[in-house]
């Protein structure tokens, strides 16, 4: 499958505004304005994009919930990249911040929202600086603020940083942290589409989802439903780390195969050895065992079969001698400090695996555990306010189940390493 470059294209200096207006760069806000909000959502509708933060939710469909009152509506550019694996969001900002920018003005026209949060990741000071620069260069330019490119149509942008929580990632929980309140999840519904920032009709959208925006306008909803894989069309930036000789991002069709991802474009995996496992899309999606990738396609369909998810597209692959309990007891542990604590199966859930795996990496775990951690994770799913309890619990509760040998190893020989492959 060939490469397809819609986002991190090969253009020198494509953060500088004259160099983005000088490859087309803000001639798909133009066109957008030129047509009706609603023709706008259309294109987004045809051509098929789907979320990039996780869930994969159609984003015409999304924009097409917001009500049409005369209410304050908000766009917010979900840009919290916190999921384990997950570094595409910052590699945008840094290498093309103005087809992100364009993608929300043209968002925020379509929605009808006069204002628009970045609400970006604490840490990534780096790429704040780099994005606040581009926001004031469009704002010099007119792409920003008021009467945009003489439509009557006004609009700000500003840049909310992040403290630090993965839980505000979550788009209820990061409402509430622009609030300026602790960033517990919202029970839904009411969706954010009815109640949102303030209590107003609000979008979040990912980064990534956004920055395909300007490319649909610019050339057509059909012309992009038919890149990749027809149910879930576009590019995805795939950010592959772990045991393979290239770690880095390649911007590939959906669709393409997981094993071409890892040994055509990745380099393959390092001193030549196997696969033990591969995470396909951020710590919340279920490892594949190695003798599971052959044929997997990545996009929402091809992982969904194949046992996991499509995720964010962060790529873990993991070689022949990982220790996959030890694995599982850092994710568990993950998710049980970044619990916010609010419901009690993920608060005490999380814990409770964490314990369990805790006690089996030290060599006191019982034969009963691997079924007691399925038993929680099971009891965790679908019981709580926000994904994050499913996320939590499907890496340990798929985990054993296609690990189970490592799990059994380290009972038996009551062991701190793994030993007798
Ligand atoms: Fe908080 Fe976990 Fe409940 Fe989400 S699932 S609201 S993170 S306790």
């Amino acid at each position: 499958m060939e490469q397809i470059k819609l986002i991190l294209k090969d253009i020198p200096n494509l953060h500088k505004i004259e160099v983005y207006e000088a490859n087309g760069g803000y001639s798909a806000l133009r066109k957008a304005l030129g047509m009706k909000p609603d023709e706008v959502t259309e294109e987004v509708k045809k051509s098929g994009l789907r979320g990039r933060g996780g869930a994969a939710f159609p984003t015409g469909m999304k924009w097409s919930f917001m009500p049409k009152d005369s209410r304050p509506k908000y766009l917010i550019v979900n840009a919290d990249e916190g999921e384990p694996g997950t570094f595409k969001d910052r590699a945008i900002i840094e290498k093309n911040p103005h087809q992100l920018i364009e993608g929300a003005l043209i968002a925020a026209y379509a929605i009808g929202a006069q204002t628009i949060y970045v609400y970006i990741r604490g840490e990534y000071v780096k790429w704040m600086r780099i994005l606040q620069t581009a926001i004031d260069e469009a704002y010099e330019r007119g792409y920003i603020g008021e009467n945009i490119l003489g439509s009557g149509f006004n609009v700000d942008i500003y840049i909310h940083r992040g403290a630090g929580a993965y839980i505000c990632g979550e788009e209820s929980a990061l409402m509430e942290s622009i609030e300026g309140k602790r960033g517990y999840p919202r029970v839904k519904p009411p969706f954010p589409a009815q109640y949102g920032l303030w209590g107003y009709p609000t979008t979040i959208n990912n980064v990534e989802t956004l920055a395909n925006v300007p490319v649909i306008i610019e050339k057509g909803g059909e012309w992009y439903s038919k890149i990749g894989a027809p149910k879930h069309p576009g590019t995805i930036l795939f950010g592959v780390s772990g045991h393979v000789n290239k770690p880095g991002i390649y911007e590939l069709p959906t669709g393409v195969l997981l094993t071409d991802l890892i040994y055509k474009y990745a380099g393959g995996v390092r001193d030549n050895k196997k696969i033990k496992a591969v995470i396909p899309g951020g710590s919340s999606t279920p490892a594949l065992r190695g003798d599971q990738i052959e044929g997997v396609t990545m996009d929402f369909d091809g992982l969904r079969n194949a046992g996991s998810m499509i995720g964010t597209g962060g790529v873990v692959v993991m070689d022949e001698d990982t220790d996959m309990v030890k694995v599982l007891w850092r994710i568990a542990k993950f998710y049980w400090h970044e619990s916010c604590g609010q419901c009690t199966p993920c608060r005490e859930g999380t814990g409770w695996m964490f314990k369990i795996l805790d006690r089996i990496v030290k060599g006191e775990g019982r034969p009963e555990d691997l079924d007691l951690l399925v038993s929680v994770a099971n009891n965790i799913e679908g019981n709580t306010i926000c994904a994050l309890g499913d996320a939590a619990a499907w890496p340990i509760k798929f985990g054993v189940q296609r690990f189970r040998e490592d799990f059994e190893r380290y009972i038996k020989f009551k062991s701190t390493v793994l030993v007798e492959k």
